[in-house]
């Protein structure tokens, strides 16, 4: 290992740990990531997984909070090859009577396929237009007191109810209800509880405001671009180094982990009192999820022709049949009939296939550490929406919860947000602090979706941790 002196070593290579060092390197310190596996990219890497010829994302897909990041948005990540493709229409989400309902870019064209729930609709997510970037900039922030205090009050009263209690009071169709649970359903909680109307709501703005897109190319460009960044601001990566101990790191000011709590407490000579280390040890995690792709002849042969102009659809049928699954995993069993994501990005980009075959994207939520094979599970539900599916497949690729830890041991037990997003844990990532980022060695920081504002590829957990660190190398620096 290198002994040269750096400001910040940073350990682990996920979006936020690319963050977190291109924030770092943004303001002119020394920085160096260190990645456990041969590939940098945590859960945004692609892979020809099936056949070759076919680049399939691992984990990420699709990016509506990436594009709507203030983090992303504030850098040239064009100028570094990362181009956004935005299917037609972000989401579809396929009903048993051979029909689909869309969001649309559009919240009055969204609000049509509604029918009679259309006027409730655009009470909901209309207003939110005019001010979605302040909104998402206090969704996304540190916890810090809020500038924008009204909005988020605004937000919080309908975002801190239970999905399922949305859904019943604010609309009264099937189409409108099964589009609010699908996407409330990303929280991986049971709708039954507070908080999870605030991901519908905001999965569903960010829908209407910046769209639902992927990566050119794949996924794995978007850490391609990150790094190409982060080299020209004099940053650098080495990979395949597995910190276990500190001792494994070169001497540096700060050392920020992009890892999760349980993780962060096995780092060897990590000096923290006993209250902080039984914060950490006492951290929950969720669910897990079990993925699939798919490589395919032909584009899926969707009932509804209007799913083949969605980039992403939300397979479970009516509302409650979402909740009865999200409760069923929950309670740690495995539901008959899974609520799958799906994504097609080939449909819009044709750089992930060969020419005239076909990518497909899918994953269900599982039990922690399931090693259930949930393929036929998955491939029902498609077939129920898409008869003949079945017959388009060439090869398929699967993981199971526990197989998502071993390829990323940030996915404790197959969950994918490094830990439960309910209310309480939301205040308390990774532990209730003032400043979450920072730990009681003052050298330590956790810069990973563990910290606020949680899963997702934003990029936002490590700009904040960068921000934290930055306030302490500098007030060190006056001190000398
Ligand atoms: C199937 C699936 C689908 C998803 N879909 C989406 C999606 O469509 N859109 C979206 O926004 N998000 C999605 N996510 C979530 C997204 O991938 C994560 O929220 C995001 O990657 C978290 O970033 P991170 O930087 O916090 O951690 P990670 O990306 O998990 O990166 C952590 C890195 O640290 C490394 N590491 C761990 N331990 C050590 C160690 N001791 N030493 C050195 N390195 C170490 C790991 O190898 C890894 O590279 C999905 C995840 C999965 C699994």
């Amino acid at each position: 290992m290198t002994q040269k002196r750096y400001d910040a070593v940073i350990v682990g290579s996920g979006p936020n740990g690319l963050a977190a060092a291109i924030t770092l390197a943004r303001d002119g310190r020394s920085v160096l990531v260190l990645e456990g596996k041969e590939t940098p990219g945590g859960g945004v890497r692609s892979l020809p997984l099936t056949l070759p010829g076919y680049r399939h994302d691992v984990c990420a897909a699709v990016f509506p909070l990436g594009m709507a990041s203030p983090f992303f948005r504030g850098l040239p990540f064009q100028d570094y090859g990362l181009h956004w493709v935005h299917p037609g229409v972000p989401l579809a989400h396929p009903l048993d009577d051979g029909t689909a309902v869309l969001l649309e870019r559009s919240v009055v064209h969204t609000a049509r396929t509604l029918g009679r729930d259309g006027q409730a609709y655009q009470a909901l997510m209309l207003p939110w237009m005019a001010h979605w970037q302040a909104l998402v900039s206090e969704l996304l922030s540190s916890l810090r007191p809020p500038r924008r205090l009204d909005l988020l009050a605004r937000f919080g009263l309908r975002g801190v109810l239970p999905a399922s209690l949305l859904i019943r009071t604010h609309f009264r169709g099937e189409r409108a209800r099964a589009l609010m649970a699908g996407l409330s359903a990303h929280a991986m909680l049971p709708l039954e509880q507070p908080g999870t109307a605030a991901f519908g709501i905001l999965l569903g703005l960010l829908g209407h405001a910046v769209g639902w897109p992927v990566a050119q190319g794949g996924s794995q460009r978007i850490i391609t671009a990150m790094l190409a960044c982060l080299e020209e601001m004099g940053g650098e990566i080495l990979t395949g180094r597995m910190v276990t101990a500190l001792a494994d790191l070169p001497p540096a000011r700060a050392v920020l982990f992009d890892l999760t709590p349980h993780q962060l407490v096995r780092i060897q000579d990590v000096d923290f009192p006993g209250t902080y280390r039984r914060s950490l040890q006492n951290y929950r995690y969720g669910v897990g999820v079990f993925k699939m792709d798919f490589a395919l002849d032909a584009p899926v042969p969707w009932k509804a022709a209007a799913c083949s102009r969605a980039g992403t659809l939300h397979l479970g049928g009516t509302w409650e049949e979402i909740a009865q699954a999200e409760q069923a995993v929950w309670q740690g069993h495995l539901p008959r009939r899974p609520f799958v994501l799906l994504a097609q990005p080939s449909l819009f980009d044709p750089q992930r296939a060969p020419q005239g075959r076909h990518t497909l994207w899918a994953y269900c939520h599982t039990p922690a550490g399931s090693v259930a094979d949930m393929s036929d599970l998955i491939e029902e539900q498609i077939e129920r929406f898409a008869p003949g599916f079945r017959s388009r497949i060439l090869a398929r690729h699967t993981f199971n919860a526990r197989e998502m830890e071993g390829y990323n041991p940030n996915y404790v037990g197959g969950d994918i947000n490094a830990g439960v997003q309910d209310l309480g844990q939301h205040f308390a990532r990774p532990a209730l602090r003032w400043d979450p980022y920072s730990t009681p060695d003052p050298r330590v920081y956790l810069c990973s979706s563990s910290t606020p504002p949680g899963g997702g590829v934003h990029g936002m957990c490590g700009y904040h941790a960068a921000r934290s660190a930055l306030r302490r190398l500098e007030t060190d620096g006056r001190g000398r």
